[in-house]
């Protein structure tokens, strides 16, 4: 039974889906996912299952087998995604791996590549990886030490990845890989390339299956690439283009992980009620006792707000609008809402929450995981201000006049920016004037108030704060404050003060 929200803006087809992946997790993830928490066995009949269906060519074109238009869309891939993960979050290991694997192929693969492996990741009857992090490297996704060299027709490939999940199930390995030790390739990020290692290929081998903490039945290999050699036709792209291919799918990748964050908080609350609504304690149900109610209408609206964040930046995705802070708050708040949410479950239901014999034990361990992968939060939330600033700075700079030719020259032109400066010295003594202010408000292109500001900084009158090697910012200094006005133009005292006796 679909329990969710179908949005207003949902069309039909999403709707049904809605209905369809609702009775696929409690029909068949449901069915089994105690078995396999107790065997950690591999599910292959939900693959079989989900790959009949169709639903591993959300982001495949028609016309390569692909569930194209109305459901092969942003919003139906999350509505998959919520829905198996309320089944079990195991259940999204299975399914989005793949998805983000095979994205490069559809994104920027050569009508071969497309022709030969799209059609059968759509059924499921392929499966693929993402193939980034190493022993040697795992945040610093830049830093990869696995190498591809050329030869003739051909790379070598040498080195070990691990934590790649369905490692040594997958058959299409997407490996990002060094090419180049260049350090000029490197600061422009060219030094990466991306390729397809298929399962079988000699010398790849899979050299351990991790053992995690949750999310049994899940697969995460160590992979070794033992002078693999692979066909120059497997490369995605040119040489050089692996971080853009890496980079590419981080958006779809932050949103689908939110929206699996929104279905396992949705089971984590319906398991919730369905504890307290039946538990008595002090003559009355849990669900009526005023602290048990805060905390599960808190689990409410974290899971409703993440689910509106989530469902609102996908469908400016289907729109066609690129909405890279949109799915980077997504993905750090759904992720932090639902480690609240399962903790929180898990003490609604007192010591039972402690034991196996109820789900919410399970969804709090499978839960940490995506605060990890995907990018982990403390990354994301340096990036959430980051662009949120860059957007708010654009706006700024466009609000602001271009200034096409200098008004002033020379002499006049020095003055006025250290007048400028302290008048601004008096209203924010701790803070440097913006390069961008200063030409508008002097009337002076940015080349112009560059040349008159190396001046005055090398007569010591002002300190300048550069970045990437250009001025952005500037601040009289004591020198330069005394040399520009008289002391008596810095003074201020606020009426409270006695000026006979406090003012010397
Ligand atoms: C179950 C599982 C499945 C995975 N599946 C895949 C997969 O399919 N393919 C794949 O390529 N990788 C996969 N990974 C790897 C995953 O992407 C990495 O674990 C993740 O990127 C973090 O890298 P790391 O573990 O090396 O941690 P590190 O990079 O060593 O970081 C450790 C911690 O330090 C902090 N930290 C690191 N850098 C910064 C920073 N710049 N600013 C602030 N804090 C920072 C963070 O808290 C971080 O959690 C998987 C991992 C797990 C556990």
């Amino acid at each position: 039974m679909y329990t969710g929200e179908k949005y207003l803006w949902w069309n039909e087809a999403e709707r049904k889906l809605a209905d369809e992946v609702a009775d696929f997790s409690d029909n068949v993830i449901r069915r089994d996912v105690d078995e396999i928490e107790r065997t950690k066995k591999f599910p292959w009949n939900w693959f079989e299952e989900m790959g009949k269906k169709g639903w591993y060519g959300a982001f495949i074109p028609e016309e390569y087998g692909g569930m194209g238009q109305g459901i092969g869309s942003t919003t139906g891939f999350c509505i998959i995604l919520e829905e198996i993960a309320r089944g079990a979050p195991v259940a999204v290991d299975f399914y989005e791996t793949t998805i983000y694997g095979y994205s490069p192929i559809v994104r920027f693969g050569t009508e071969e590549q497309k022709r030969k492996w799209l059609p059968k990741l759509a059924t499921g009857e392929l499966f693929a990886a993402i193939v980034i992090t190493e022993p040697f490297m795992g945040s610093d996704a830049a830093n990869i030490q696995t190498t591809a060299v050329p030869q003739g027709d051909e790379y070598i490939i040498n080195g070990k990845k691990r934590f790649i999940t369905l490692g040594g199930i997958a058959n299409l390995n997407v490996v990002y890989c060094k090419t180049s030790d260049d350090p000029e390739d490197r600061k422009n990020h060219r030094h990466l390339s991306a390729f397809v290692v298929e399962k079988g290929a000699p010398g790849f081998k899979v050299e351990a299956i991790h053992d995690p903490m949750g999310r049994f039945g899940s697969r995460h290999a160590v992979l070794n690439f033992d002078d693999v050699r692979i066909p120059k036709e497997n490369r995605i792209l040119n040489e050089g283009d692996g971080w853009k291919v890496l980079t590419d799918a981080l958006n779809i990748e932050r949103i689908g992980v939110a929206s699996g964050a929104v279905g396992t908080s949705r089971s984590a609350i319906e398991a919730t009620a369905d504890y307290v609504t039946r538990r008595v304690a002090f003559n009355q149900t849990l669900a009526e006792i005023p602290g048990v109610q805060t905390m599960c209408g808190d689990m409410v609206t974290r899971t409703n707000l993440i689910s509106l964040l989530v469902y609102y930046s996908a469908h400016k995705m289907d729109l066609g609008i690129d909405v890279p802070l949109g799915c980077t708050i997504a993905k750090v708040f759904a992720t932090q809402s639902l480690m609240k949410t399962v903790l929180d479950a898990v003490q609604c239901h007192g010591g039972d929450g402690y034991m196996r014999n109820y789900p919410v034990e399970r969804l709090m361990r499978d839960s940490k995981l995506i605060e990890i992968g995907a990018g982990a939060n403390e990354l994301m939330q340096h990036l959430v201000w980051r662009l949120w600033l860059k957007d708010y700075m654009a706006l700024r700079s466009a609000s602001r006049k271009p200034i096409t030719q200098s008004s002033i020259t020379g002499h006049a032109a020095k003055e006025k920016i250290m007048e400028a400066l302290s008048d601004f010295y008096c209203q924010h003594p701790a803070l440097y004037m913006e390069r961008e202010e200063m030409m508008e408000r002097l009337g002076l292109t940015g080349e112009d108030l560059d040349k008159h500001l190396e001046a005055v900084e090398a007569e010591k009158l002002v300190a300048l704060y550069r970045k990437r090697g250009g001025i952005t910012l500037a601040k009289a200094t004591y020198e330069g404050l005394k040399k520009t006005k008289p002391q008596e133009d810095y003074m201020f005292f606020p009426d409270f003060v006695d000026k006979e006796r406090e003012i010397f």
